[in-house]
């Protein structure tokens, strides 16, 4: 388990590295507060208003990879539950101030999440 929010992690990087490659620019690490919610998407491209983030599956409880630690369980289960509700709150700030939300998991493959990416800022309005 590694810590929440650190620097970067390996699947942040597989993305960022996929859609430098393919010319895309972006800000990483973008920090913001809309609303009163602080903010810090992992990708960010602020002319198309779009923020990405790399969700652990741990951390972010993926359908596919949930778990919760079988010690201090009531502890693991508030927590990671927490962390959801902070998730959901974060994507409404960011759609409540005109963002498109990219929620990515770690176990992803970084090209079809970059794919999703490119349409979304490469898109006719943006
Ligand atoms: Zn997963």
């Amino acid at each position: 388990m590694r810590a929440n929010k650190g620097s970067d992690t390996k699947p942040e990087l597989a993305l960022r590295s996929e859609l430098h490659r393919r010319g895309l620019r972006f800000r990483k690490d973008f920090r913001l507060v809309l609303g009163g919610v602080r903010l810090r998407p992992d990708v960010a491209f602020t002319r198309t208003k779009v923020a990405v983030f790399v969700d652990g599956c741990f951390w972010h409880s993926c359908p596919d990879h949930r778990t919760t630690p079988k010690a201090n369980a009531e502890f693991w289960s508030a927590k990671l539950m927490q962390n959801q509700n902070r998730d959901r709150l974060q994507d409404q700030a960011l759609k409540d101030a005109g963002w498109t939300v990219v929620r990515a998991w770690e176990h992803e493959d970084p090209a079809v999440v970059a794919d999703q990416i490119e349409t979304l800022v490469r898109s006719p309005d943006a």
